[in-house]
């Protein structure tokens, strides 16, 4: 029986997955808090990404604190943008993130199995921690009777510390994930203050919220020849109004073709991705945001290993 005496647990746990499962989707739900970006492109996520969960005791639950190490999905180097640096830079970080933490969720799509799904599998039964199965998107089940079925597939001849079929989107099913999550992990004091979500600055956050604009707005392949910096990230609170963050954020794309369709008809184009990822900065961040973008041409920069490390890619 759990109750106020029970220890508190905290711990990481590594998101790991082929891209598009919903893995930046369950770390945001799970902190209650957008931190990482999410869009329906494969490889929106490039970083690797702390998410900081802190949950106080519940009726069969102990208190304790999630570090979610939410990860470029592991993907298969094929084809031109997957045998680029860039690609490879993410597999490494979704590697890497297994490294020293207490469990691992596998993350897939409810009703899919296919190869880059076992890839990722058979990198996490190598890790020797304990793996749990989340089956997302469950909301898009059309016939429910079709899950049990797909669960013991999944599960033949692989082993799972627990099956969680969950719906990120719609927070379906993560009450009892997160009790099973909390058990797995050791009896320990928190790690981070209770109003942390995330090991990452504001500075990069805002990149990242510009970035998620370009993956959503742009067609085709064009969000994977861009990458953003922050150029400015200050804190003005010389107006009445309160504080103001002044931001600078520059989108790198690889050609001056590019540059023309990111700025768009009278720079329609730019102006709505400013204004929308100012207002996604506004909410995370809660202050007001004045925003100024530039958009600038530096060839081949995602398969030049020099280029990635300056624009923050490790
Ligand atoms: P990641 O690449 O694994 O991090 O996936 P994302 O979190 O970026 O999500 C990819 C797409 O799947 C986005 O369009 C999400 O809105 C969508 N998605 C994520 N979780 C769910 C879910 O539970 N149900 C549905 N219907 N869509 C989801
Ligand atoms: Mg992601």
């Amino acid at each position: 029986v759990v109750n106020q005496t029970t220890p508190h647990r905290s711990g990481s746990v590594a998101v790991i997955g082929r891209p598009n499962v919903g893995k930046s989707t369950l770390t945001n739900a799970l902190v209650g808090a957008k931190i990482s970006i999410v869009s329906n492109r494969p490889q929106t996520t490039r970083h690797r990404l702390l998410g900081i969960a802190t949950f106080a005791a519940g009726k069969d639950a102990p208190a304790g604190q999630i570090a979610l190490v939410d990860t470029p999905g592991l993907h298969r180097q094929q084809g031109k943008f997957s045998a680029s640096a860039m690609s490879k830079v993410m597999n490494r970080a979704a590697r890497g993130a297994l490294e020293g933490v207490d469990a691992a969720m596998l993350v897939i799509e409810a009703g899919r199995w296919d190869d880059e799904d076992t890839l990722a599998y058979n990198v996490l039964s190598d890790a020797g921690i304990p793996v749990l199965l989340i089956v997302n998107k469950i909301d898009r089940l059309r016939d429910k009777s079709a899950l049990l079925p797909f669960l013991a597939q999944v599960s033949q001849g692989r082993t799972f510390a627990g099956v969680h079929p969950v719906s990120a989107l719609k927070r379906n099913g993560l009450d009892a994930l997160v009790k099973e999550l909390l058990m797995l992990l050791p009896e320990a004091p928190p790690m981070f203050g209770e109003d942390e979500i995330t090991d990452r600055s504001e500075r990069f956050l805002a990149g990242e919220l510009v970035r998620e604009q370009l993956m959503r707005q742009l067609g085709a392949e064009l969000p994977y020849a861009t990458t953003v910096e922050i150029e400015r990230f200050a804190e003005d609170t010389s107006l009445k109004q309160g504080e103001l963050l002044r931001i600078g954020a520059v989108i790198w794309v690889e050609r001056e073709s590019q540059k023309a369709i990111v700025i768009g008809k009278g720079g329609a184009r730019l102006k709505e991705i400013g204004s929308k990822s100012r207002l996604q900065m506004e909410r995370l961040f809660g202050r007001k945001v004045f925003l100024e973008t530039w958009v600038r041409v530096r060839e081949g920069w995602s398969d030049d290993e020099t280029a990635l490390k300056a624009f923050g890619y490790e």
